[in-house]
């Protein structure tokens, strides 16, 4: 056979089938696209009364959506501004097709970002509609008065056109569910999908199950007027928590919002929480609601809020971004990434504004927001010039400084200097000797404050943070006569270790020797077991550390120890070994050899004390 070539051509026959099967990801959002355009059609009749050019209707406006299981339909009707036969023509049969059928051949191949475009460019927002049905029908009466028409069309996109009985203006859609739809005649499955995309839709929206007596209160499904859309200074802090728990069904109250309200030319509104996370990492993922005008777009839009606040929650309202948005399109916008830098500063402002105006607050839920403040800082270099001064350190005592603050305490006696613990209870010798000096100690466990650490560092000039066990300067009294024997003892019990010994005066008697690890040198290593370089399998270290020995030759032990040396040198060598193990314990993850030496020899000289 010889070569043939050809285009596809796409004609309004078979639109219905592509309408069908890629339209949408998400079958559910055919109630939303028609429930949308009810509320639409509400609006612009709302409009219409307001400019003058249509006669306020003696109802008050509404939305039904209604179930009937028995005729396998569902209904959405509302009493807005309704279409004459002309409209329904132009609107319903032929523009929407036309258009779309121009899309399609205009952007072809372009994949999800074609597909997504369709919707919100070309009004095909009603034909979702034929996702589930395979006859639609419509019943209309333009709010003008003109003559009532019926629309009816099967799955194939073949209609007709009558005239029918309707009086009131406005517009009834009548879906007849295709028999593999079954889960759509569920009324949980409609319900949750008006909860999920209609919950503030701004024309109250009422729902029958088929179920409903005439008589019986209705209660709309939705609130018309979301707290978002309220001025700021018409909110209370009660309505901010409740909207809060009932958004995100969490008991526990935010730790504090924000109300965004951006004039031209972002135009949006929102507002925003941070949630009470505690120390429970499992939840960092938060929800931020997408919105446009009142109806749900999407969840988590990770596009729109930078990925280091997106344990954020809340709601964004853009009228600015097309209705149906897709990832690649959010991610090229150049309007979402103003949109986001917004949020970025509007929460940094909000944490500045915490710091000065509730210092006591802010501290108190400094360790929940701690994680997100250092990784957005450790992100965003606007992020954090603007809440710098306030980032803060808590202290062993329980007590919190700023840097700054943390800093001008430390003039005097270690300037430039912040000494800081990872782990309170394995360092607490260390800490007390701090204490005992009268030196404050951060707490910095944190699992980002490695890199907090350094990052701060670069940036603020001569700045340094020096762990606990890192240096001595600051606790020594006076000069020290050494004594040559207990340095030749320690280095003999350290065997292949690396171990520098030195001999000082402490101020505090109570520790005989602290083992210190240059900060570099443990920095290196802290870099190296997060990236799993060098740990072994129980996550002791093969790297060999630089280490010094400091032993205190004001403490009583050592005294001892010194004498003992002449005397009886196999004790001493026990004595010292065993010390030489605790000062390894207070200082890194034993390994297992030494774990077991460690109790060995601490029951033996136990057993000799008896
Ligand atoms: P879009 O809403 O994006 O314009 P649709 O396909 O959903 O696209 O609707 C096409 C047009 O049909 C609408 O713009 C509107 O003019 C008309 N229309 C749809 N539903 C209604 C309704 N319930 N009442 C009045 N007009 C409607």
């Amino acid at each position: 056979m010889s070569k043939q070539t050809g285009g596809i051509s796409v004609n309004t026959e078979n639109i219905f089938p592509i309408i069908k099967k890629w339209l949408y990801s998400e079958k559910d959002i055919f109630l939303r696209e028609l429930v949308s355009n009810a509320c639409d059609a509400v609006t612009k009749h709302r409009r219409l009364v307001s400019l003058g050019e249509a006669t306020e209707s003696a109802a008050p406006y509404r939305i039904d959506v209604r179930l009937d299981k028995k005729a396998r339909t569902i209904t959405v009707e509302d009493n807005g501004i309704g279409m004459s036969e002309e409209e329904l023509k132009r609107y319903i049969c032929s523009i929407a097709l036309s258009g779309a059928v121009d899309f399609i051949n205009k952007y072809e191949g372009e994949g999800e970002n074609g597909k997504n475009g369709i919707i919100g460019h070309f009004g095909l927002g009603f034909y979702s509609a034929f996702m589930v049905a395979e006859q639609v029908e419509i019943h209309t009466r333009s709010h003008t008065g003109a003559p009532a028409v019926h629309w009816s069309c099967n799955g194939e996109g073949e209609y007709e056109i009558d005239a029918d009985d309707r009086e009131e203006a406005g517009t009834e859609v009548i879906l007849h569910l295709e028999k593999s739809e079954k889960e759509y005649l569920a009324p949980e499955k409609l319900r949750a999908m008006l909860g999920k995309y209609c919950a503030f839709m701004p024309v109250p929206i009422y729902f029958d199950d088929g179920t409903k007596k005439e008589d019986a209160e209705e209660v709309p499904v939705n609130d018309v007027a979301p707290l978002w859309q309220k001025p700021v200074s018409d909110c209370t802090d009660e309505e901010y928590k409740d909207f809060y728990k009932k958004l995100f069904a969490d008991f526990r109250e935010p730790l504090f919002y924000i109300h965004l309200n951006a004039d031209y030319p972002l135009n949006f509104k929102g507002i925003l929480y941070f949630p009470r996370l505690g120390n429970r990492f499992d939840s960092l993922e938060g929800e931020v609601k997408l919105y446009y005008n009142q109806v749900f777009v999407a969840d988590n839009v990770g596009e729109v809020i930078p990925e280091y606040l997106l344990m954020l929650r809340g709601v964004l309202d853009c009228p600015e971004l097309p209705l149906n948005v897709s990832r690649s399109y959010l991610q090229t916008n150049s309007y979402v990434a103003k949109l986001s830098a917004h949020i970025v500063k509007k929460v940094a402002d909000k944490l500045v504004s915490l710091a000065k105006k509730d210092r006591p607050y802010f501290e108190s839920v400094w360790s929940d927001i701690k994680p997100f403040v250092e990784y957005a800082a450790l992100r965003d270099e606007k992020f954090r010039d603007r809440v710098k001064d306030h980032l803060l350190l808590a202290l062993t005592d329980g007590t919190h400084v700023t840097i700054d603050e943390y800093l001008e305490g430390a003039k005097e006696k270690h300037e430039n200097t912040i000494y800081y613990t990872t782990d309170k209870a394995l360092q607490a010798q260390y800490i007390a000797m701090y204490r005992e000096a009268g030196i404050a100690v951060a707490e910095l466990d944190g699992v980002l404050d490695t890199q907090f650490i350094a990052a701060e560092e670069a940036k603020r000039a001569g700045v340094r943070f020096l762990r606990v066990d890192a240096d001595l300067a600051h606790l020594k009294e006076g000069d020290a006569t050494e004594n040559e024997a207990l340095t030749t003892l320690f280095t003999e019990v350290a065997g292949e270790d690396k171990l520098t010994v030195k001999q000082e005066n402490l101020a505090s008697t109570a520790a005989p020797c602290v083992l210190s690890v240059s900060e570099e040198s443990r920095r290196m290593e802290d870099m190296m077991r997060m990236y799993r370089l060098s740990a072994g399998e129980d996550g002791a270290f093969a790297f060999p550390l630089d280490m010094t020995l400091t032993l205190n030759l004001n403490a009583p032990l050592i005294a001892k120890l010194s004498a003992l040396i002449d005397t009886d040198r196999t004790r001493a060598v026990a004595v010292a070994t065993f010390i030489y193990r605790l000062a390894l314990l207070q200082s890194r993850k034993l390994k297992e050899e030494e774990m077991t030496a460690l109790l060995s020899e601490g029951y033996t000289l136990l057993g000799d004390l008896l």
